[in-house]
């Protein structure tokens, strides 16, 4: 779940109680126009109004479900043309009969309760105005009745509204908890480890969205680390993580923020070097190749021999975006370099120049 689904289901929740809102109007307004209380019948001006006004509200909602409608605005004129009906209809009833505006306010009360039990505003713009007009039409007792009435449902939607608003922050917050740990374990995901580098899968992630960049003419290098097996054989495999944690760093610091360098295999890496010609890209080679040997790793190769941690090069230039072929190259080169001594650099198809 995103940010955006989680926004989308507040505007559906809006529209939904929208609608609920509307229908219960309708269902109202027929109901009243086909069993008035008091069993005085008349078609009010309001009524009409409300029942067309929900039709057309509810029609154009339907079509046009994208178009965000007002609540507030509408709960409120809604409200007000029940008032006004329930003035008109108190005029041609007996004054003496109380009940009618009790059941008249209930009934409002009713329909904004059930329509808006998370929307303290809506609520009360719908049936204020029928709470004032039924005070102000009525007398004596009754009226602490109808400020009961109202202040009832208005005391348990704040409540409501309470409890919504902490149910949805605590939601809110673990959904964007939620997001934050899958973005750090999709980041971890990439990345190696060990060395910290990339690995396969975050190379192939970063090399989609560089290669979608103009970024010039690039090359692509492979680096292995010479008789790394004997080193694990003569220094153990912890020693050999230990070198392998420095030379990744060596190699990384040697070449620009831009480049790419990532773990590709085991003690094998791959750079790849963007907007460089062959010259620079030879010189950023031969920089890695000094820095990881002046790392001065020490590395009894066997008992006559003693030198340090060195790594051999093979360098091919990406064309035409072939990351495969040039890997290949690079490969290629690599090996021929390892032939030609080890801690040593080779372009594919050219000489070796260290
Ligand atoms: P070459 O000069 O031809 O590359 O010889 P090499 O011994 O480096 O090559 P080889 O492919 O025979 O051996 C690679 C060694 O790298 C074998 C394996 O033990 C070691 N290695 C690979 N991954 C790791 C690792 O994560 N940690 C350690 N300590 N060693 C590793
Ligand atoms: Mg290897
Ligand atoms: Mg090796």
């Amino acid at each position: 779940m995103t940010a955006q689904s989680w926004q989308s289901l507040c505007k559906k929740k809006y529209r939904l109680s929208l609608r609920l809102f509307l229908l219960l109007n309708a269902i109202s307004a027929l109901f009243t126009i086909a069993l008035p209380l008091s069993g005085i019948r008349g078609l009010t001006l309001p009524l009409c109004l409300i029942l067309s006004a929900s039709v057309l509200v509810m029609l154009y909602q339907w079509k046009y479900s994208k178009k965000k409608l007002n609540i507030t605005l509408i709960s409120f004129l809604f409200g007000c043309c029940w008032a006004w009906h329930i003035i008109i209809k108190t005029r041609v009833i007996n004054a003496d009969d109380s009940g009618y505006l009790l059941i008249a306010l209930l009934s409002v009360l009713f329909i904004g309760a059930l329509a808006f039990s998370n929307n303290i505003i809506a609520f009360v713009l719908h049936s204020f105005p029928t709470f004032v007009a039924c005070l102000w039409l009525s007398t004596g007792e009754i009226s602490i009745r109808l400020f009961y009435a109202f202040m009832l449902p208005l005391i348990g939607i704040s409540i409501q509204y309470v409890i919504q608003k902490r149910n949805d922050n605590f939601s809110q917050a673990l959904m964007y908890r939620l997001i934050q740990e899958r973005k750090t374990l999709n980041d971890l995901s990439m990345l190696d480890p060990l060395t910290g580098l990339y690995n396969r899968r975050g190379l192939q992630h970063k090399l989609t969205n560089l290669l979608a960049l103009d970024d010039g003419t690039r090359f692509v290098l492979l680096l292995d680390i010479d008789h790394f097996k004997a080193y694990n054989d003569h220094y153990g495999h912890m020693m050999g993580d230990q070198a392998l944690i420095r030379v990744s760093a060596a190699i990384r610091d040697a070449v620009r923020s831009r480049d790419l360098v990532a773990r590709f295999g085991g003690e094998e890496f791959m750079v790849l070097l963007n907007s460089v010609d062959l010259e620079r890209a030879r010189i950023a080679a031969e920089r890695i190749r000094q820095q990881v040997y002046d790392l001065d790793i020490p590395h009894m190769f066997n008992e006559s021999v003693a030198t340090n941690v060195t790594i051999s090069i093979g360098i091919a230039p990406l064309e035409d975006g072939d990351i495969e072929e040039a890997l290949t190259k690079a490969d290629k080169a690599l090996y021929e370099a390892k032939n030609l001594g080890r801690n040593s650099i080779l372009v594919s198809g050219d000489l070796q120049i260290a």
